[in-house]
């Protein structure tokens, strides 16, 4: 039967989706016995050099396992029920036989429930998505694989399975810094055993050793790459996918538009207390459906009063300032 047979393609696709995440815990289980009981209890001799190599990569280690898995696990939460359009409105958008008209239809509804959008497509319309019936928050996506509209999407990362999102960014952040870390540790701490093994193989175990150095030199390499691509998303505050879809404002595209300042941009995705940066624990601000401008673009939306909505509580409001409408709410 037809549908049987598509379901069967379903929970294949979805069991084969999740191969590159065994394939990397797979490298990690035997990374920690290739370190542990090939180099530092059968090559090292001091008992003090044993001691701190154990500390320093377990330390790292634990915290790259942990981030990695907050990314993976941590759920991707859909756009709020207010950014849902009604029955009457799609009656309305059934009837409607032009794309402006959509789009009348579409900003009295955004204004009637004082949705916080600022963001466009292209032809500067609302932004909606007919899959999930709601309009698309800003930096929003629908995301085919996750199917549903993700908050300040990213990009969807076979490595763990999931978007890369206003939920998981932190995260996903943390499992770069702490894996480029931690193959830098290893290529540091195994450098002189490489050096001597190239110079003259003596042991069964010296394979595993040159081949540990250099899965932390390619892991390293492409961890860095992408560690350091995100850090300068990060300072100007953008996601992957605003650097070649910059966000359309009513004044057109603008790649800066959510850049609040170096620091403060840092602030956004890791959170407001520094000591929390380095920990995979929540800590970035917001709500993820509503994002400060940079103040460039913010006058333009702070000149007239709106009807705004309250996206952590749902209640509505009124009032007359940017800043007052769209306020950082901490989590
Ligand atoms: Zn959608
Ligand atoms: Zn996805």
């Amino acid at each position: 039967m037809p549908s049987s047979l598509g379901s069967c393609i379903r929970f294949v696709t979805n069991i084969g989706r999740w191969i590159p995440v065994v394939f990397v815990t797979g490298v990690c289980l035997w990374v920690l016995y290739a370190y542990n009981f090939v180099f530092i209890f059968s090559s090292v001799q001091s008992h003090v050099d044993r001691v701190l190599l154990f500390i320093g990569f377990h330390f790292l280690f634990i915290m790259f396992l942990w981030s990695y898995f907050m990314t993976i696990f941590t759920p991707v939460r859909p756009p709020p029920e207010q950014f849902r359009i009604t029955d009457e409105v799609i009656q309305q958008l059934g009837t409607a036989d032009n794309a402006p008209a959509v789009n009348d239809i579409l900003k009295r509804f955004v204004r009637d429930v004082g949705l916080p959008v600022r963001t466009l497509d292209s032809r500067g319309h609302i932004r909606y998505c007919p899959r999930c019936d709601k309009i698309k928050p800003d930096r929003a996506c629908h995301c085919s694989f996750c199917n549903q509209c993700v908050l300040k999407y990213d990009h969807h990362c076979p490595w763990v399975n999931t978007c890369v999102n206003f939920c998981n960014y932190k995260y996903f952040i943390l499992f770069l810094f702490y894996g480029f870390f931690l193959c830098l540790f290893g290529l540091l701490t195994l450098l002189s055993p490489f050096i001597s093994i190239w110079k003259h193989s003596t042991r069964g175990g010296d394979i595993e050793l040159l081949f540990l150095f250099l899965v932390s030199g390619m892991f390293g390499l492409s961890l860095a790459c992408l560690f350091f691509f995100h850090l300068y998303l990060i300072a100007r505050n953008r996601s992957t996918i605003e650097t070649v879809r910059p966000p359309f404002l009513e004044n057109g595209p603008c790649k800066n538009a959510y850049h609040l300042g170096i620091f403060n941009n840092f602030k956004q995705v890791l959170g407001n207390q520094i000591w929390k940066w380095p920990i995979p624990i929540p800590s970035s601000i917001g709500s993820g459906s509503n994002f400060p401008l940079a103040s460039s673009n913010a006058s333009r939306y702070s000149s007239s009063s709106h009807n705004s909505i309250d996206i952590e509580t749902g209640t509505k409001t009124v009032s007359s300032n940017n800043s007052e409408r769209y306020r950082v709410i901490s989590t």
